[in-house]
């Protein structure tokens, strides 16, 4: 059985009905498509019992033939509610289960008019299929953060004292771009001085100049294959000050203690919380307002959860980040985050990137 075959296996397993069905228009979910069969492009999947069938339209059916094994292919308008309804009732489809997390009211409003179906919401089984990752994705997540990291190397060389944000920014894009990737994993996130305290900044507008002084904050990831890195490293251009240094120093610590404790069977909540009392307890509680990290995979945020509101349990083959940040608005901030396999005895760190001291850039 390929790996795609035996997903949708384990997905139906793990589900009580006649069909599950999910739908990729106009790039509303790409990923549940991908991961159950390869396909990347746009179309609707039924899976059944005895029969996995892709609906897809002319300009894509060479694509799917292509990305795909195992997989009865129909051409038509399948992908539409209309024809997606027609598929199923042809077939004597009656309970049809879906993923209410990433389907929209008017989709459903406008399938359930139609009638005949019995519709079943359950919020992502997929996404819950897909925190724990094979060997086979366990690859392009490691070729992933290994681009990263290469990239960001090539790139510091080159940063220098009064180049913007954005500029830096499209170096480190086309250094990815130029490695054998599907390109970013997200926008890139390169701030510098106040703007660094903004967690998903993302330099368009009057993008800030490199001063001396000042942090320099990198946050982002390669895509490979369709799986994302997603990585964080926090630099000063020319000399830091002494607020600086001390919140990097508590940021490192806080990374190195979540990295060593995290293993199998330890809880989101537990692991956040080894980051979270150090850095309390050194006085910059208030200012580490996000959770420690999450999921990555086909999509740089996905479970499990590393926060206090987890409600996820660590398992060996899943892949986290850690990503704990000390924040100060009109000020900056420092984010050290990498990326780990969770192991039985504790975890595998694939992002490689220096980071024991404050580097110096420009
Ligand atoms: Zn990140
Ligand atoms: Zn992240």
């Amino acid at each position: 059985m390929t790996d795609f075959a035996d997903r949708r296996q384990r997905l139906l397993d793990s589900l009580s009905t006649d069909a599950f069905i999910a739908v990729n228009l106009e790039d509303s979910d790409p990923v549940t498509l991908r991961y159950l069969t390869g396909f990347t492009g746009e179309g609707s999947l039924i899976l059944s019992g005895n029969q996995a069938v892709l609906l897809t339209d002319s300009r894509y059916t060479e694509q799917a033939n292509q990305e795909t094994d195992q997989l009865a292919i129909e051409e038509g308008r399948g992908w539409n509610v209309k024809g997606l309804h027609e598929a199923l009732v042809n077939r004597n489809l009656k309970t049809v289960t879906f993923a209410s997390a990433r389907a929209s009211v008017y989709w459903l409003e406008e399938l359930s008019k139609l009638g005949a179906l019995d519709l079943t919401p359950v919020r992502d089984p997929v996404a819950q299929l897909r925190k724990t990752k094979t060997p086979g994705e366990l690859a392009h997540l490691r070729t992933a953060a290994q681009i990263a990291d290469a990239a960001l190397n090539e790139l510091i060389s080159w940063i220098r004292v009064g180049m913007n944000e954005a500029e830096v920014a499209l170096q480190l894009e086309w250094l990815i771009r130029q490695a054998d990737t599907e390109g970013l994993a997200f926008s890139v996130n390169c701030s510098t001085g106040a703007n660094t305290a903004l967690n998903h900044y993302s330099p368009v507008h009057h993008p800030a100049r490199l001063e001396p002084g000042h942090l320099l904050l990198f946050d982002f990831g390669a895509n490979v294959n369709g799986y994302r890195s997603d990585i964080t490293r926090t630099f000063v251009v020319g000399d830091p000050d002494a607020r600086a240094r001390e919140i990097y120093e508590t940021v490192l610590q806080a990374n190195c203690r979540a990295i060593d404790a995290v293993r199998a069977g330890m809880t989101g909540i537990e692991a956040d919380a080894i980051a979270r009392d150090f850095i309390s307890e050194a006085g910059f509680g208030p200012q580490f307002g996000h959770g420690l990290g999450h999921g990555i995979g086909l999509e740089v945020h996905e479970p499990p959860g590393l926060s206090p509101l987890s409600q996820d349990t660590l398992e060996t083959g899943m892949v986290v980040t850690i990503e704990p940040g000390i924040y100060f608005t009109g000020y900056g901030g420092v984010r050290i985050e990498d990326d780990v396999i969770i192991t039985d005895e504790g975890c595998e760190v694939i992002t490689a990137f220096p980071k024991k001291e404050l580097i110096s850039v420009g």
